[in-house]
């Protein structure tokens, strides 16, 4: 597979501030391109950041979480508005749903970081879990980038890695993220690129 067309829809949802949300949109393709993975990272078809509300009906009153299912839904639209736009034959659209709220998945307990949908090429990551005593938005960021880059990995066609440092290191807690790099391990990029690079 190649890659030089991948077109990454950032959805995000919540009380965001634009300035993380652009600095988060340049470093992700930053990152992307570092991995060899020549993608575009857009907010909307215009261009413009879009900040949506978080979806109504994802709030999940028992468990007092925001169920990703309906997460997903929400993404599946911003991708089908990005197909309107680039046309169905781009078949590399994916996006990336960034929330500020706690979400979760049915029949996962602990704290659930991201989710990808590999299927309906839709990855759902939350900062809320990436809040930190230092209060720093800059390591929310760093920790948002990576798990963007390991859940935007599985939908395209990554697995879990145990290779040290790799972004497709499965993350219990923040220190499991804070040990991974922005960056995809040598087997992971012969996966990506099947030795083409
Ligand atoms: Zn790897």
């Amino acid at each position: 597979m190649t890659y030089s067309k991948v077109y990454i829809r950032i959805a995000a949802a919540g009380d965001f501030d634009r300035r993380f949300l652009l600095d988060f949109q340049k470093e992700l393709q930053n990152s992307m391109w570092d991995n060899g993975i020549k993608a575009t990272c857009i907010f909307s078809n215009s261009g413009m950041v879009e900040v949506d509300h978080i979806p109504s009906n994802a709030y999940t009153p028992h468990i007092g979480k925001y169920n990703t299912h309906s997460l997903f839904s929400y993404g599946q639209k911003k991708r089908e508005d990005s197909i309107k736009k680039l046309g169905s034959a781009n078949a590399l659209i994916k996006v990336l749903v960034i929330v500020d709220v706690e979400i979760f998945k049915q029949g996962f307990t602990g704290t659930l970081f991201g989710e990808a949908d590999v299927g309906e090429n839709v990855a759902i990551i939350s900062t809320a879990p990436l809040e930190n005593h230092f209060k720093s938005s800059f390591l929310i960021k760093e920790r948002a980038l990576k798990e963007a880059m390991h859940e935007l990995g599985h939908t395209l066609g990554l697995d879990h890695c145990k290779n040290p440092g790799c972004a497709m290191n499965i993350s219990k807690d923040t220190y499991d993220i804070d040990e991974k790099k922005k960056k995809y391990c040598i087997d992971c990029l012969n996966i990506l690129f099947q030795g083409h690079r």
